[in-house]
């Protein structure tokens, strides 16, 4: 089975990892501060705080933004669910605006509406989670906009497109939100196994979430408080220097570090970035070019945009075949081809329908779930393997 998306490991991936297994620090050694530091120098971010997952790292960025009970999160119904999740966890509530229908990105006209209707209501969203489908970067210089007009925070689901840009501004800067973030599971453009990161540029929200990501400690002598002491009497701080086994938790934090090895692969990654982000876009015009003319939507780029193409994926023109686009998507499989769905809109998933999501709420999202099919794309993806592709595809419908 050719897999839609998989990893690449090479040797001196392995020769990284192997280097901190036989060093002395498996967590909480040098290597995640190095790995933050690179990634948020390759896409101009001011900080960066990494983390275990993406899912962890939307999590702390949402705490971080002070989401909490009577909040609101809007994100888009064509993502993967930690994008809504995130506000859940918080206890925050959660709503989602529909796509634009060549993008298949949020739609900044309904996103518009939608504030004009939400101010009337006094419901207006605390964070937005725009998110970046497919390694296509989202129109966020106007969500930004909208949002400084409306007083929302701005948290960025980059988790399909580091390595992108817009306007020549790479995806991770935070220009135009407060937080972005990506993830480094295996099938995203550069893997850690599983970990995320969080980027911005306010050094407030850094230290908050990075306080978060362990425990809510902190050893920072700026902000120590100085009263976590068996001492009656208040004593003054005692900064590491004085103490070096003194910290302070100063908020209900978790444990959502990343490992050393973890970060030395991610490096490793990192330094391929670029290769394996051409290497994508090639592909996806080869695609381009050998599917023209078959009843398929293709995945359209803006021209401000260089996407990551995380995902190559295509929508079945309705009634072009007799064929469903299950039948479809099942006879691809059986030849070999291991197509995916993205995505089943999120407020169709059971949980979300039982907080009151009904089918017909967002109906660009839930045309795009009816006809997307996410065709194989990896850098290690030979020619030949994708001219496979193409000729089932071809042979099915
Ligand atoms: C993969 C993904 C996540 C979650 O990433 P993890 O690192 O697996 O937690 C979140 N949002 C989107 C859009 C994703 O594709």
């Amino acid at each position: 089975m050719i897999a839609y998306g998989r990893q690449d490991i090479t040797q001196a991936d392995i020769d990284a990892v192997l280097e901190v297994l036989r060093s002395d620090f498996l967590t909480q050694g040098p290597m995640v501060p190095r790995f933050e530091q690179a990634v948020a120098s390759r896409v101009d971010a001011k900080h960066a705080v990494a983390v275990n997952s993406a899912t962890s790292a939307l999590h702390i960025a949402c705490l971080a933004l002070q989401l909490g009970p009577g909040d609101l999160l809007w994100t888009v119904p064509n993502t993967f669910v930690a994008s809504a999740n995130c506000g859940r966890y918080c206890g925050a509530e959660v709503d989602f605006v529909d796509i634009d229908t060549y993008t298949w990105n949020l739609s900044v006209p309904k996103l518009r509406n939608k504030l004009v209707q939400a101010k009337k209501d006094g419901r207006l969203p605390k964070v937005l989670v725009p998110v970046h489908f497919a390694g296509q970067p989202t129109e966020q210089e106007e969500i930004w906009e909208l949002a400084e007009e409306y007083g929302c925070r701005v948290l960025e689901d980059a988790s399909h497109s580091i390595g992108a840009s817009r306007n020549g501004e790479p995806v991770g800067s935070c220009r135009w939100s407060d937080i972005t973030v990506f993830s480094f599971h295996p099938v995203k453009i550069i893997t850690s196994g599983e970990g995320g990161i969080a980027l911005t540029k306010d050094a407030e929200l850094a230290e908050r979430m990075a306080m978060l990501r362990t425990h809510g400690i902190t050893r920072n002598s700026a902000r120590l408080l100085g009263n976590g002491t068996t001492n009656t009497q208040k004593s003054s701080p005692r900064p590491a220097e004085i103490d070096p086994w003194y910290y302070e938790q100063q908020m209900l934090g978790f444990n959502y570090r990343m490992t050393d090895m973890q970060a030395a692969l991610g490096s490793s990654q990192l330094d391929r970035l670029d290769s394996y982000v051409k290497r994508r876009n090639a592909l996806a015009r080869r695609y381009d070019e050998s599917l023209k003319g078959l009843p398929l939507q293709l995945p359209t780029v803006q021209s401000q945009n260089q996407s990551a193409f995380h995902l190559y994926v295509v929508r079945l023109k309705r009634n072009a075949t007799e064929k469903s686009h299950r039948q479809v998507c099942h006879e691809l499989r059986q030849k070999g081809i291991g197509v995916n769905l993205h995505y089943l809109p999120v407020h169709l998933q059971p949980y979300y329908r039982e907080l009151g999501f009904l089918q017909g709420q967002y109906p660009v999202a839930e045309a795009h779930g009816e006809s997307a099919i996410t065709l194989p794309l990896y850098p290690a993806l030979s020619d030949q393997q994708q001219d496979q592709v193409v000729s089932m595809l071809k042979e099915v419908l």
